[in-house]
């Protein structure tokens, strides 16, 4: 993953230069902080987490836990890994099943954001797992949606719910009310629905994914978000809070070339989980996200 390879080499070259002291002085911690902030801040991290961030990490650096530990920057260095790890949420958070299958799942998210693709990719992960999902088309905005839908559902082996001509056409609460529907009665376990989005948040949008989600209950809504969106991530991720009130975050592109810090501020600022990570255009290209590891890959 190259997301965060110029934030960690920011963060390592403050490191590097924190070990060339002992004990560390209030003005030392402060030179550090300060760089840590410097190097959130340019890798798009919003401004409201960088602080929250730098204060906390100050606040403990500056406390016993460094003054009496036998090697003060490593100390230091630790107390940055475990506030990173809070921030994109602490621990990992798995799939929410439905006691009573099926477990339905609703994605949102900007138009090119990686839903559709997700679907594909969250089906094919599940069928590994032995689960017998299916795609429901919901997306009836972009006129070949419901084909690249069919092709990722043809690529990961898992049947698609699609509106028959004259059935539900252009009204994608019901074909998702209805491939809940017909995905209960065909015992597929899980539901996954890709809906619709736009290049921008808009509130035709909002309303069509919030009458989606109120119609079919979903167990898990996906908001899935571009690691390459940049400071505006925390709008739009605010924006699909208060409209579909996500329940977890998928994380697109990151394999991508983006500084990638906007998506960090992301689970801080909505306090929602990240529960998978999309790395690439293929179907095997995605895994379940764990804060521990990103947080190693940010600081190693
Ligand atoms: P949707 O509009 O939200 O359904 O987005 P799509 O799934 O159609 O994805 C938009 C574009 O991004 C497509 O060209 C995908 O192949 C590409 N894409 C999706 N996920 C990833 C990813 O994790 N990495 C990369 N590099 N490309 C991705």
């Amino acid at each position: 993953m190259a997301t965060f390879g110029t934030l960690s080499d920011r963060l390592a070259d403050t490191f590097k230069h924190l070990r060339t002291k002992g004990k560390l002085s209030a003005s030392d911690v402060d030179g550090t902080v300060r760089e840590i902030r410097r190097a959130l801040l340019d890798a798009d991290v919003s401004l409201d987490v960088v602080k929250q961030f730098t204060a906390r990490v100050r606040e403990r650096a500056l406390g016993d836990e460094v003054n009496k530990a036998l090697n003060p920057a490593q100390q230091v260095v630790q107390i940055v890994n475990e506030e990173l790890v809070g921030i994109l949420g602490g621990q990992q958070r798995r799939l929410q099943f439905a006691k009573n299958p099926p477990t339905v799942i609703m994605l949102a998210g900007l138009q090119g954001a990686g839903k559709t693709t997700l679907a594909g990719k969250l089906a094919k992960h599940l069928v590994k797992e032995g689960h017998t999902p299916i795609l429901v088309a919901s997306d009836l905005q972009r006129p070949n949606a419901v084909n690249q839908l069919q092709v990722v559902g043809g690529q990961a082996g898992v049947p698609v719910y699609a509106p028959e001509p004259g059935n539900g056409v252009g009204d994608p609460v019901k074909v998702a009310k209805d491939g809940v529907a017909h995905a209960a009665r065909a015992q597929h376990d899980v539901v996954i629905i890709d809906t619709a989005g736009r290049l921008g948040v808009d509130a035709e949008l909002m309303k069509q994914a919030s009458n989606i989600r109120k119609a079919t209950n979903p167990d898990e809504v996906l908001f899935v978000i571009d690691a390459m969106i940049g400071q505006d991530a925390v709008a739009t991720a605010k924006a699909f809070q208060d409209g579909v009130d996500f329940t977890g975050v998928v994380l697109s592109k990151l394999d991508g070339d983006a500084r990638g810090g906007a998506a960090l501020s992301v689970a801080s600022v909505t306090g929602r989980p990240i529960i998978f990570a999309s790395t690439g255009e293929g179907l095997d290209d995605f895994e379940p996200f764990h804060p521990d590891r990103m947080a190693s890959r940010i600081l190693d």
